[in-house]
């Protein structure tokens, strides 16, 4: 992703905004503009809980361009609590520490830095709880 679209993008990750259908109450994040389950066009904003569990996971060993430090690091699906699941790394943790099920809060954090200029992104990141 780029800089510029994670940094529109903070306010929103900051606070861990999901869009809830009005129609069907289903939970989107991102947000979208159209619900896949019932067509409608309206939502409403909600704040989703930072508390959520391990779903599941996988060890990035061979990192893409610009995470290439981290290796190897966990990379999980949690499902958080209301319901909405979201993709993140889990941090300050080796992979023996992540199970299927671990418990995890999540936080604001550096995702990476891009480019020479050392732009950095940030974003969500799980920790064990
Ligand atoms: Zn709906």
């Amino acid at each position: 992703m780029q800089p510029q679209r994670y940094w529109r993008e903070i306010p929103r990750r900051y606070r861990l905004e999901a869009g809830k259908c009005r129609k069907c109450g289903k939970v989107f994040m991102p947000p979208r503009l159209i619900c896949d389950a019932c067509r409608c066009t309206e939502f409403d904003m909600v704040r989703l809980s930072d508390k959520g569990k391990v779903h599941t996971y996988t060890v990035i060993r061979i990192a893409p361009s610009g995470f290439g430090e981290q290796v190897p690091f966990v990379l999980a699906l949690v499902d958080l609590e209301g319901g909405v699941r979201l993709t993140m790394q889990v941090a300050d943790c080796g992979p023996e520490d992540v199970k299927i099920g671990s418990p995890v809060k999540v936080e604001f954090r550096k995702i990476n830095e891009v480019g020479k200029s050392g732009v950095i992104c940030y974003g969500y990141k799980a920790v064990l709880a």
